[in-house]
């Protein structure tokens, strides 16, 4: 007996050793879409694969209790926005964004289509039932030269104006060239009445920007943070964070946020699995610092309240 419960301790102090518990609070989902192909508009049928109820299920399963919600077009922002009783009931805040894409076309073409400004401005007045939109994006530049487009000067304008947060999936050198379209990038922002604006970098460097960089330009920006979906180099073999990424986020734990990029209805379908993966290496780091990835960066950042359960 004495040796079977040596055994059975020293089997629960070598668990312990190498598996941190998973991250079990809060989840604030900071880059969420909910496309038309996803089923916004149409009643739940076999054609429909995730209508509300569904993704909405899959955010409660998931722990997710806040999400930015940016779609193309944004009839499925204001469809979330505006099923107020099935959000109360799963416990999910929406913040809604302006996405700049009304269709599929509009990816490539949204920074030299000045049709783009006037539909942001358009949705701003509209508003959604779940209050006004707090941000633009997402937008994708491949080629990062078009950050100084005009749209993309006027766009980056408007939401340093009106203290929006701007969701951006482009490179570091974009990151360059939009930050320098703000008062953001200058020595007086402190002192600027601008402190809502944020730069928010989807994926924080979707083509593998090294770390390094990463940590030069948060130095450099105070307004800028990192959603870390499909982030390459991120985690290692174990599902924990790769030491160089473990670095950066310890020194930056106001700055980060976690984000699913459900882009098609397959990541719909891995939502539980997705979330599951940030709570396993969000539970590698401290306590604290994970509750700040998870959720108070976002829930600080949009005003959103820490719900009760
Ligand atoms: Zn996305």
């Amino acid at each position: 007996m004495r040796r079977a419960s040596l055994l059975v301790c020293l089997g629960m102090a070598w668990v312990g050793s190498v598996a941190a518990a998973d991250y079990s609070g809060p989840l604030f989902d900071a880059h969420l879409h909910y496309n038309d192909e996803a089923c916004v508009h149409t009643a739940p049928s076999p054609g429909c694969p995730h209508p509300k109820a569904d993704v909405l299920e899959r955010m409660n399963k998931s722990g997710v209790r806040a999400i930015i919600a940016n779609s193309r077009p944004n009839d499925g922002t204001f469809a979330l926005a505006s099923a107020t009783d099935l959000t109360r009931a799963a416990g999910v805040t929406v913040v809604p964004f302006v996405r700049l894409y009304r269709n599929r076309a509009d990816y490539s073409n949204w920074f030299r289509d000045p049709t783009i400004v006037d539909m942001v401005n358009a949705e701003l007045a509209r508003g959604t039932p779940a209050g006004p939109y707090r941000g633009l994006g997402e937008f994708h530049l491949y080629d990062s030269a078009n950050a100084n487009g005009p749209v993309a000067r006027q766009l980056m304008a408007l939401a340093e104006e009106k203290g929006l947060a701007i969701l951006a999936h482009v490179d570091d050198v974009a990151i360059d060239l939009l930050m320098a379209h703000t008062k953001a990038a200058s020595a007086d922002r402190a002192a600027s009445q601008h402190r809502d604006f944020r730069l928010i970098w989807a994926h924080t460097g979707i083509g593998g920007t090294p770390a390094q960089r990463v940590d030069e330009l948060f130095a450099r920006y105070p307004a800028l943070m990192g959603e870390l979906s499909y982030r390459p180099g991120l985690t290692c073999g174990d599902g924990q964070l790769c030491p160089d990424w473990r670095a950066l986020l310890l020194k930056y734990p106001g700055r980060f946020m976690i984000g699913s990029d459900t882009w098609v209805n397959q990541r719909w379908l891995y939502y539980g699995e997705l979330m599951q993966g940030y709570r396993t290496w969000l539970g590698g780091l401290p306590a604290d610092v994970a509750r700040r990835i998870a959720w108070d960066n976002g829930a600080k950042t949009f005003g959103v309240a820490t719900p009760a359960r």
